[in-house]
């Protein structure tokens, strides 16, 4: 496995950094649906897997890698990914399953469970991963066939973004056409952040732009450290260059990236803008207290404890509906909820349909 030695941050320089938690409401005025690019027959399901990683980053919590979680068994596995593409295919939804950890790839069953997943249900569902692109470039090319999408964090403390561009353009070139790349912008290795995103823009070949991602000082939580106008600017150009590619991705209506493109609509006027997700969140225009939302029917998540809840960051006690050992007693969720909460800080989470007054629920059976 890939690992650099670990470029250590003391902790006590973290709670110094300053943070960010001001919003904006302009544009909450002006519009009153935020919807789905790629429409709503699909179940996006966010899997924690367990939380054992490879790294310990300094800004990441130890309940993300210390392995307190462990992955579940392939039996229990493989029962809960049959019974709920049975329940979603059913009614004709496909299930685009999106696996998380810790670090996935670390588990040893990885390539069985990504088998099983690819041999369950009757639609064409879909498997993404997110990853800290640690294996080797001989790994990832032996099970790339397994993989519609990945997403790969570029982790400054500990990765190397040339071994990363490898192993990127080397998916890309066995068929996957979704692979992307984010760094996750470390105000304290500023300098490393902003080579590692030119070196991206500059040798990646899969045409998915670098995603330079403001970090949470604390994970699930909505405060972002604090970027200067400078840092934020040139965060933003490099975002906005065109990575070389051979294929192309009609992003604005495709339901094969994650997080799913959105756009905010005036009911009244027709008016219909698009609306980047990670832009949101850069730009603090996550909010949407008071508003439906289809969490629940068009997302939902199973914790590292193997508790399926509506949201990430909104699946509290009274959104459970079920344990992955338990796959018969599952109660799927068949209406949304009305936010409660000040803010929307994870990616997928955001790109679920909101209204911001009762229009309709989308019915799920
Ligand atoms: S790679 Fe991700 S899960 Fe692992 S320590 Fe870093 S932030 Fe946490
Ligand atoms: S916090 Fe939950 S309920 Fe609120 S907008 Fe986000 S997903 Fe929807």
């Amino acid at each position: 496995m890939f690992q650099l030695k670990k470029k250590s941050i003391p902790l006590e320089e973290i709670s110094n950094l300053k943070t960010m938690s001001e919003k904006n409401m302009d544009y909450l005025e002006e519009f009153d649906v935020f919807e789905r690019g790629g429409g709503n027959n699909t179940i996006l399901v966010d899997w924690v897997l367990g939380n054992t990683c490879d790294y310990s980053c300094t800004y990441c919590t130890p309940n993300n890698y210390d392995g307190s979680s462990p992955w579940p068994t392939l039996a229990v596995f493989k029962n809960l990914v049959n019974t709920v593409s049975s329940y979603y295919n059913y009614r004709n939804k496909i299930v685009r399953w999106n696996l998380l950890g810790g670090e996935v790839t670390v588990w040893k069953e990885f390539s069985k469970a990504l088998e099983i997943i690819n041999n369950a249900g009757t639609l064409n569902n879909s498997v993404s991963i997110q990853s800290n692109g640690s294996r080797s470039v001989r790994w990832w090319k032996k099970n790339a066939h397994l993989m519609s999408e990945v997403l790969f964090s570029y982790h400054p403390e500990q990765a190397d973004y040339k071994h990363i561009t490898k192993v990127v353009n080397t998916l890309f070139s066995e068929g996957i056409d979704n692979v992307s790349v984010s760094v996750m912008f470390y105000p304290k290795l500023e300098k490393l952040c902003f080579e590692a995103g030119e070196y991206f823009v500059e040798n990646l070949t899969c045409g998915n732009r670098v995603g330079m991602k403001p970090l949470q000082k604390t994970l699930g939580t909505a405060e972002t450290f604090e970027y200067e106008d400078r840092v934020r600017l040139r965060m933003q150009h490099i975002e906005s260059i065109d990575v070389q590619g051979t294929r192309s991705i009609n992003l604005g209506e495709s339901v094969n990236h994650i997080p799913q493109v959105m756009y905010w609509v005036n009911t009244t006027t027709g008016k219909r803008v698009y609306a980047d997700t990670n832009d949101l969140s850069h730009s603090r225009l996550n909010h949407w207290k008071g508003w439906d939302c289809n969490i629940g029917i068009e997302k939902i998540n199973i914790t590292g404890g193997g508790i399926l809840v509506t949201g990430s960051h909104c699946g509290s006690e009274e959104n459970t509906f079920g344990n992955i050992t338990k796959p018969e007693a599952i109660k799927f969720p068949t209406k949304g909820q009305v936010c409660t909460w000040d803010w929307c800080p994870c990616g997928s989470d955001i790109a679920t349909t909101k209204y911001k007054k009762h229009i309709r629920w989308i019915k799920n059976d």
